[in-house]
């Protein structure tokens, strides 16, 4: 019989581990903060045309169950000794598609990090689990002395009442974008291709995704950190086969086509890369592998 809290010989500790990490970037100082896992079943709601067979055989492959997908959120925090920036902001209140995500206000208050405090949120894309946790549950601002840094195209497409029509979950994330924007929308930054938004953060439009989406690259004392978004969403069969169909992408081959070409650039440059999706706290390097590429995680620092 197994053991719970009540029977051991000395209880269990409850609770998770500290969900958030920090680190640094040259003068810059980082946190990582997770919202919580997003669990996808099965595994092909992410990739809808991909041979099923494929698909077991890369995840059993890298000791993952082959059932479902869990996708981690990873928002960072940098604090450039100026700015206090953080790239977006996990699914907040919203419980439509998870029950574990909305914990990114809790561990950045667990880290140190006052909401208060962030100048600028930088949204890689308009979707809900990205700008979802700009609003608490009655629509107040959570980062209230904050500006919102997105694509133009991004903010128009997800703001889009005539979307909602179109059903399913493209319908719930605009009414979400809708509510999520709304106190932010007299300061807005709307990003072009190569947009400064602090010093030595820059965004760099990479539209496939979405319309809008961008990536974004964080620079100090000549060393460059990429903050993807969701150039690809899960580390082993988002990267090994780029090219499989993304069911979240707007536009699909372009989608592809994007995820191939970003990460192909950074496994060329030996990048440091941020990914939103990957297993926390997403930070990690591309290299180049069989007709893709394989995810390597940093090592995690232990002493700032
Ligand atoms: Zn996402």
């Amino acid at each position: 019989m197994p053991f719970t809290s009540a029977t051991a010989a000395v209880p269990f500790q409850s609770g998770s581990a500290p969900a958030w990490y920090r680190f640094r970037h040259g003068s810059f100082e980082c946190t990582v903060a997770s919202d919580g896992p997003i669990t996808l079943r099965p595994p092909t709601a992410l990739v809808p045309s991909a041979p099923q067979a494929e698909v077991e055989r890369l995840l059993s492959a890298a000791f993952l169950p082959t059932d479902s997908l869990t996708l981690d959120q990873n928002a960072l925090v940098v604090n450039t000794g100026e700015k206090v920036v953080l790239f977006d902001t996990g699914f907040g209140v919203d419980r439509s598609i998870t029950r574990d995500a909305g914990r990114l206000l809790g561990r950045l208050r667990a880290s140190g990090i006052d909401p208060a405090s962030v100048d600028i949120v930088a949204i890689t894309h308009g979707h809900l689990d990205h700008a979802g946790g700009l609003v608490d549950e009655r629509g107040r601002p959570n980062f209230p002395n904050a500006r919102v840094a997105m694509g133009a195209a991004d903010y128009d497409f997800w703001t889009d009442l005539s979307k909602t029509s179109n059903g399913g979950w493209v319908g719930g994330f605009v009414r979400g974008a809708r509510r999520n924007f709304k106190p932010y929308r007299d300061r807005l930054i709307p990003l072009g291709d190569r947009t400064e938004i602090a010093p030595g953060v820059t965004a760099i439009s990479t539209s496939g995704h979405t319309v809008g989406h961008h990536v974004f690259v964080v620079e100090s004392e000549g060393r460059s950190l990429w903050v993807t978004g969701d150039l690809a969403h899960h580390h082993v069969l988002s990267l090994r086969r780029p090219e499989w169909v993304d069911a979240f992408d707007t536009d699909t081959a372009a989608g592809a086509a994007k995820r191939r070409e970003v990460f192909g650039q950074l496994a060329r440059e030996r990048q440091t890369v941020l990914a939103y999706h990957f297993p926390f706290p997403g930070i990690g390097h591309v290299t180049a592998e069989g007709e893709g590429f394989g995810w390597n995680p940093a090592r995690l620092t232990t002493v700032l």
